[in-house]
């Protein structure tokens, strides 16, 4: 056996074999069943704070992403019949009339499909990026479609914000996938 192992690491005390805990400061005695345990147990409490951070990422990415693309497919469709609507309003003629604007109802559709668009990407990004997270591959494509995702989110600031906090995220758990 090798002589410094007969000696406490922290505080320098003789140890004698088989001893668990250093009888003068209580250090673990590196080397012994207790030392191993305790790194086990570390190890255990890492990989499950690890998995607990995977699953947030696939909830945020899954609470956004979902309600997202549903709502921006639903309003692409119905671009036309929603652009009527506003376009019927009193108050908005009141407007156009009063600014004196040069607007046509196929102007309110293309501002409609140009926003639903950007929100239809942004929400299939999420999706994408959710599905890596899912199963754990394909790190750089969860980082880069939940980048997207957030880019395309130009209509909120707030979720510009929360969306590159999730792509921090997802990087920091890079670790966690299998090609990483
Ligand atoms: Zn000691």
């Amino acid at each position: 056996m090798a002589e410094s192992s007969n000696f406490c690491t922290k505080c320098g005390r003789g140890l004698e074999p088989g001893m668990q805990f250093c009888p003068q400061c209580g250090a673990v005695v590196s080397g012994s069943q207790a030392d191993a345990d305790f790194k086990k147990q570390e190890a255990e409490i890492e990989s499950y704070i690890r998995e607990s951070r995977v699953n947030w990422a696939v909830f945020a990415l899954a609470i956004y992403a979902i309600p997202v693309t549903i709502a921006a497919f639903i309003s692409l469709l119905d671009a036309g019949a929603t652009a009527n609507t506003i376009w019927m309003n009193d108050d908005f003629q009141n407007w156009i009339i009063q600014h004196d604007y040069d607007i046509s109802v196929d102007t309110v559709k293309n501002y409609i499909m140009i926003a639903a668009g950007l929100a239809l990407g942004s929400g299939v990004c999420a999706l994408i990026s959710m599905f890596c997270v899912i199963r754990r591959k394909m790190w750089k494509i969860a980082v880069a479609m939940c980048f997207l995702a957030s880019v395309l989110c130009c209509w909120s600031i707030f979720g510009i914000f929360i969306g590159l906090m999730v792509t921090w995220m997802i990087y920091g758990l890079r670790d966690s996938f299998t090609d990483s």
